[in-house]
Parts: structure tokens; sequence; C-alpha cells
């Protein structure tokens, strides 16, 4: 089949990659020329396990190749699936501005029918306003359609969850229009709901928020475990077994960011306000992670007393492991709240310090493995657990520190293997302890 993508970022140039290894002629679009030519040049814009040896087998078959040129690929396309970002406007709402900017450039192009399907994360509603700007901008009539099928990757994880997600949603206007992209999609062999464009486009915020009201219920738990000495991991386990809860996104750290979960959640409370209910139940959610930074950052200053004049390593800045993505990492504002205290900020990442130095002020250093990183630190501060952390030589790492001082923003280690190892440890909402041999 031959379809588009339009906006090659990690949704649009995953999903371009994995339609074409399903044997599709797939054509990616970008507005950004720089990189439409890196990505010719086999150089891949983002970091995502699998995904460069993906996309060159699929560009040596001639299965998949990238433009600037949006017309000429949809006048190739049956199906053009819609990719770009959807950022969040300053009071919360999603801005819109490059769907419907792609939806007019549609709608000029079009020649013949043409299912366009919406994969970006769109608010309830915007399947309409994508058929109302198509209609309004061709230049003669040509049927078409508009398809809601949001997309539920995990970066870091992109490849395997769009070749084994847990279900696919398609709303779609008609069962008939749907089987396009049942076609489409029949060769991963997973479960599929078909439903209505709006019901779809609520799926993928219901699913955001209510994976958001996890991470913040259980960190909530674990300040209450601060104060009252429980252990929030245990509590955690315990809860997680009952099969009506499940582990998953039930681990208490310094919560969540990234480019999905901080946007949607203020945009569904935003959407649900413009209908005229208020979301307060999401809306302490929002509440409770944005107090996650602050929170880590005071129990650094509470016990180094004062921060001023202290050095400290940061370990992890990509907004979780296994990517370079730096959009609403929790490691940007707790190094903006260590500087604003007078600390001096080190830091290492295994892959996102590139990025990272575009965001972060020029104090900050930058090192080739953590322990140069914590090389004469007065402590530690792990905030994404990458799986180097986990099997760091923490011997090695408490010799290189002045002083044995870890903070655990994601409870990736022990507290008793830490004091035995001659660690001040502190972690989420669990007790602090102190080296046995001081
Ligand atoms: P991204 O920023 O990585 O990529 C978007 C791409 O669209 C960029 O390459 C940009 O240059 C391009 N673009 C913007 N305007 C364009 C235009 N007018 N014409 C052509 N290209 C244009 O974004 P992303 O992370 O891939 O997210 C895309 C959408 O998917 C968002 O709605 C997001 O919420 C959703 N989503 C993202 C993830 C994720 O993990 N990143 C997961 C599920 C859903």
């Amino acid at each position: 089949m031959n379809i588009c993508v339009v906006g090659t970022g990690y949704v649009g140039l995953v999903t371009g990659a994995v339609f074409a290894d399903l044997g599709n002629d797939v054509l990616c679009v970008d507005n950004d020329a720089a990189k439409v030519a890196d990505l010719d040049a086999g150089r891949m814009p983002i970091y995502e396990p699998g995904l460069e040896e993906m996309v060159a087998r699929n560009v040596a078959d001639g299965r998949l190749a990238f433009t600037t040129d949006l017309p000429t690929a949809v006048r190739r396309s049956v199906i053009v699936f819609i990719t770009v970002g959807t950022p969040p406007k300053p009071d919360g709402q999603t801005d819109l501005s490059a769907v419907e900017d792609v939806a007019r450039v549609i709608a000029q192009a079009m020649e013949r029918y043409t299912v366009v399907v919406n994969k970006s994360t769109v608010p309830v509603g915007t399947g309409n306003l994508v058929r109302e700007v198509i209609e309004k901008n061709q230049v003669r009539p040509v049927p078409f359609d508009v398809v809601s099928n949001p997309e539920f990757l995990r970066e870091g994880s992109a490849i395997e969850d769009t070749l084994r997600p847990d279900r696919i949603v398609i709303g779609a206007p008609t069962q008939q229009v749907a089987m396009s992209l049942l076609e489409l999609y029949a060769p991963l062999e997973r479960p599929m709901i078909i439903t209505d464009v709006p019901s779809a486009e609520m799926i993928k915020y219901a699913s955001n928020a209510f994976l958001s009201t996890k991470i913040s219920f259980i960190n909530a738990i674990a300040n209450i475990c601060e104060l009252a000495g429980a252990d929030v991991t245990q509590v955690m386990k315990g809860m997680g077994l009952d099969a009506r809860i499940g582990a998953s996104f039930l681990s208490a750290g310094l919560g969540y960011g990234g480019s999905c979960f901080p946007k949607d959640t203020d945009s569904l409370v935003h959407t649900a306000s413009a209908l005229g209910y208020d979301f307060s139940l999401l809306r302490a959610v929002v509440g409770i992670n944005r107090e996650r930074a602050s929170h880590f950052v005071a129990l650094m200053a509470r016990t180094l007393d004062p921060l001023a004049g202290r050095t400290v390593a940061v370990l992890g800045l990509a907004f979780k492991p296994n990517t370079d993505d730096m959009r609403e990492a929790k490691s940007l504002e707790v190094i903006e709240r260590l500087l604003e205290r007078g600390a001096a900020v080190r830091v290492y990442d295994p892959v996102a310090m590139p990025p990272a130095r575009r965001l972060l002020p020029a104090t900050v250093t930058y090192f080739e493995s953590p322990y140069e990183a914590a090389t004469g630190a007065d402590a530690v501060a792990l905030v994404t657990e990458w799986n180097e952390f986990k099997f760091l030589n923490l011997e090695r790492l408490r010799t290189a520190m002045r002083r044995p001082v870890v903070f655990d923003g994601r409870n990736v280690w022990e507290p008793e293997r830490m004091r035995r190892l001659g660690f001040e440890y502190h972690s989420i909402g669990r007790k602090s302890v102190v080296p046995s041999h001081p």
C-alpha cells in the first residue's frame, strides 16, 4: 500500500519504518529540511534502539524514503498519516497549528479518495476540525475520510511497541473506512478496537491521564511513607500484586516528564473545562507531579545544609532511560533548583548530553562517565534510572566523591547495601541511612 507519514519525529519515523518493514511503500515527510537531509544520509535524528537498522534496511530495499514535498507525497498515497507535534500552549491547551497546516496542504494536493489519519495526540473533536479544514481548502471536491488512530508507543521501546502494541485503536466514521486501516495493521495480529472518532481520541487522553494518576498516586503515598517511616517500595509491591491494581507505573520517584504525560494531562484538564467539567482529580495529579523536583532538592538542601558552594553530580538527564529526549525532563527542574540555591552541577548521561547542552545553563559541566562526574562531589543525585547506573561500581563511585552522600530519585539502589558500602543514602519514600563506619 502507498502511504505517507507527515512529521518524521519519534512517532512518524518509527511508524513509517514499521509500515515499510511490513511491505508497504512509505514516504516520510517533514518540513525540517535538515532532518530530511540527515535521514537521507542515514543519520537518525533521535536515539531509539533498533531504529537505525530498520530504517537502513527499508531504505535499501526501496520501501522507505524521505522528503519535504508534502503535495507530491499526498498525491501518491491512499492513506496519509498526520504525526506532527501537538505541543502545549502556555495555558495548557493543545496547539493544533501544525495539524491544521498539514490538513490545508493535504486538501490542496488531494486528487483522489484519501484516508487522512490523525495519529498525533489531539483533543477530542479534532477529527471534526481536520475534516472542516480539508473541506474548506479543497480546490475541487475530492472525497476523503478522517480517521483517528492514536499512538501508544513509548520512547526507548518504540519499535517493539509499534510491532507489538497492546491494542490498536481505530476511530472511523464507518466500518468500511476502518477496513483500510485494519488491512494495514492486520499483519501485526494484535487486538484492535474499532470505534468512532471522538471515542478513539478520548481513549488516548484517558489512558495517559490514568497512567499519570498512578504515578502521582504512588508519589503521594511516598510522601506519607517518608513522614510515617514506611517503605514505599514494599507498599508498591504489596499493592502491585493485586491483579486489579497491577505493578506498572507504580514506582515512586521524581514523577513523570517527557513529551506526552505533562502536556496530555494539561490538555485534558483544559478540554474538560472547555466542555464545562472541572477535572479536579487530574488537576491534583498534575499538582503532585509538579512538586516532585522541589521535594527532591529540598531533601538535598536539608541534608547538605547549605547547598550553596556544594558540588552535586547529577546522573541521568533524559526524561527516562533509553532515550535522548530531554522534553520536560525532571533533570532540567532539579538542576535549575540546584543552581538557584548556589550549588555547582556536574552531569553525566549515556546519550542525552548533546541535547541537554542546548537546554542547560552554561555553568553545568559534562563528563564522560559517572565516576568522572562524581569526582570531588559532595553528593550524587540519580535522576534517570539508566540500567548502567544499576550496575555501577559503587566502591569506585564512593572513592571518587568528596563526601559519600547519594540522593536516589528513582529508588535504584537498596538502602542496606548502600549503608554497608559506606554511603549516606537518601531515596524516595524510604528511610534514609547513614554508613555503618562513617
Ligand atoms: P516530534 O516533535 O518528535 O516530531 C514531530 C515532527 O513533525 C518534527 O520532525 C517536525 O519537524 C514535524 N513537523 C512539524 N510541523 C510540520 C509540518 N507542517 N509539516 C511537516 N512536518 C512537520 O513529535 P513526536 O514525539 O513524534 O510526537 C508527534 C505526535 O505524537 C504528538 O502529538 C505526540 O503527542 C504524539 N505521541 C508521541 C509519543 C512519543 O513518545 N513521542 C507517543 C505517542 C504519541
